[in-house]
């Protein structure tokens, strides 16, 4: 057992309650069924010596022992189906906990299909894992069972089949092997069409822009027909693998009726007993067979655990509050940064020794190239990340030092792109404040300026925004941003503003939230437009992960360096173009 699968035989260990209870069941089945064996030679015996009165007793206990079959295999199955069911439940459940408490930095770096095909192909899988604990105790049980008893029926006979039975095992394991091959095959083939259809359909502004419909067509029906040959190949494999197991069985059944009958001719064995011989030799490779699955089960089981830990539990969550975190007090709104130095974990150095302090209500526009670090410095106010070197402070408090939750509650962003979730628009409005009531959540839409268009939508503040809702336009949606982010009544407001504008009133909502703010919270904004720029108290320009300069617009112009470079690059343009 590797370590993956020691952990997953935890979650296992977890059911143990059904699990026993199945088991328990299973023992009852092969119990039944060696009775059945028995009362087989009993019947024929009775027929044998016209004995009306014990065939009328074997035939009813048949039917007695059959009801009580049932009640063991309706528990063999449901409990152990309930002990999958129950141990994917919660591990789905531990798996999206964990996700969400993973940092930003996991999300930026792994494909958000990836963690998909986690929850969605190797959860199931490990349901699984409760087969396996069932075959490996059962099927041999019920072999070493099936085996003494046939021994104490006619041990000749049953040395004979012993020694012929592994051989047979053997042969339908090897073709069992090749189908499964084939499929695992045929899944890699079928996976690699999945991937060209959402490349395709994601990049189909691309595909049509270039004009590559045909090549895309020809690609997809290339990899299409490689499918196509894998699956007929398997598909050719199973049909031939039902006939092969027949034909052997027959074979085998053959061979041993050939010997025994030779046995019951001479007088050393019953009628009844060989043929109830041959019911329990069916039953003994029925489970061999069952055994043969369990390696490739295990395979199967082992590789999704290990990648369920791997990918994602093993994964460290967000820091964790330092033991002694305490309570940021309801900030005032003083920023400061000290010396503060950050690299990402790709070893790309966003962030070089940045000092600077924004005053309680001030309003700061943060301006450089893009790449220069702006993004970076907000994700490291709000502890997306912590700096390497340096001290960052919020009223006075190193932020490393105080809960993270209570941090985060004292700052709103206003992202570049609105995120709505499945809900109305009054439940997305009150995300980050669900206790607020409707009245609030109408204030922050009028302040957002958000208010009339939600009037005019077909059930007002209950309309259904998402996936299956109304769509909103670019600017309705983050003048829906702003609203969420007002009800929080934030000491300290980010506004990533959006690199092209939106529409005007979303425009003007901002102009006014920044005007109505100036002196009451703190507003750092990443600014992209001049007129922005311009309405800040004081501009902070980053270039290359360094704080570059400082000053209000005049002050700054007045200097003649970067900003003023900037500025006049696009005197008579609108936005602060990347560079080139
Ligand atoms: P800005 O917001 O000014 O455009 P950013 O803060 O986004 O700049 O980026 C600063 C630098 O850090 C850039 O060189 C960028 O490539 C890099 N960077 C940004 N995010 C990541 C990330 N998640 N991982 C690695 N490097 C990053």
């Amino acid at each position: 057992m590797n370590a993956y699968e020691r952990r997953l035989g935890r979650y296992v260990a977890q059911q143990w309650r059904p699990l026993v209870v199945a088991l328990i069941c299973s023992v009852g089945v092969t119990a039944i069924t060696g009775a059945t064996a028995y009362l087989l030679e009993k019947v024929i015996r009775s027929m044998d010596m016209r004995d009306a009165q014990q065939l009328n007793v074997v035939s009813l206990t048949v039917i007695a022992l059959f009801a009580l079959k049932w009640f063991f295999s309706y528990g063999q199955v449901y409990y152990l189906a309930k002990a999958g069911q129950r141990l994917t439940a919660r591990l789905r459940e531990d798996l999206f906990a964990h996700l969400q408490r993973l940092p930003i930095g996991f999300f930026q770096s792994r494909q958000v299909g990836a963690i998909q095909s986690v929850l969605t192909h190797d959860v199931p899988t490990l349901q699984s894992a409760v087969l396996l604990v069932r075959d490996t105790l059962d099927a041999p049980l019920r072999i070493v069972a099936f085996t003494v008893y046939i021994f104490i029926l006619n041990w000749k006979l049953a040395l004979l089949s012993v020694v012929c039975l592994p051989l047979i095992a053997l042969l339908i394991q090897r073709l069992g092997r090749q189908v499964h091959r084939i499929a695992h095959q045929t899944q890699g083939a079928l996976a690699n069409v999945s991937a060209l259809v959402q490349e395709a359909l994601a990049g189909i502004r691309v595909v049509k822009t270039f004009a590559t419909e045909d090549r895309q067509i020809a690609r997809f029906i290339e990899r299409n027909q490689q499918v196509l040959s894998h699956s007929l190949r398997g598909e050719r494999r199973r049909a031939r693998l039902r006939p092969t197991v027949e034909f052997i069985g027959a074979v085998s059944i053959a061979l041993v009726l050939w010997s025994g009958g030779q046995l019951v001719a001479r007088g050393e064995m019953e009628v009844g007993q060989l043929l109830s011989f041959l019911f329990l030799l069916h039953q003994i490779a029925q489970s061999a067979s069952g055994i043969g699955t369990i390696q490739l089960t295990r395979k199967q089981v082992s590789a999704s655990a290990e990648r369920i830990f791997r990918e994602v539990l093993d994964v460290t969550p967000e820091e964790y509050d330092p033991p002694d975190a305490v309570e940021l007090p309801p900030a005032r709104g003083r920023i400061q940064m000290e010396r503060v130095s950050f690299r990402y974990p790709t070893g790309e150095q966003a962030v070089r020794d940045v000092s600077f302090e924004i005053e309680p209500g001030e309003v700061i526009a943060l301006v450089g190239h893009s790449g220069a670090g702006k993004s970076t410095l907000v994700d490291l106010l709000l502890r997306f990340y912590s700096p390497q070197s340096g001290r960052i402070l919020v009223d006075g408090v190193d932020i490393q030092q105080v809960r993270l939750s209570s941090l985060r509650s004292q700052i709103s962003v206003v992202p570049q792109q609105t995120v709505l979730f499945v809900g109305t628009i009054a439940e997305n409005i009150a995300y980050g404040a669900p206790n607020a009531t409707m009245e609030e959540v109408i204030q922050a839409a009028k302040q957002a300026h958000a208010h009339e268009f939600i009037e005019r939508l077909p059930d007002g503040y209950h309309t259904l925004v998402g996936d299956y809702g109304v769509r909103l336009s670019g600017g309705e949606s983050q003048r829906i941003a702003i609203a969420r982010a007002l009800l929080r009544n934030p000491r300290i407001l980010v506004l990533d503003e959006a690199t092209s504008a939106l529409d005007p009133i979303a425009e003007r909502a901002i102009q006014q939230v920044i005007e109505e703010g100036r002196g009451v919270r703190t507003t750092l904004i990443i600014a992209h437009r001049w007129t922005t720029v311009q309405c800040a108290d004081r501009i902070l320009v980053m270039e290359r992960g360094q704080l570059v300069e400082q000053g209000t617009h005049a002050e700054l112009l007045a200097c003649n360096g970067v900003y003023a470079n900037l500025y006049r690059a696009v005197l008579l343009e609108e936005e602060i173009p990347d560079p080139v």
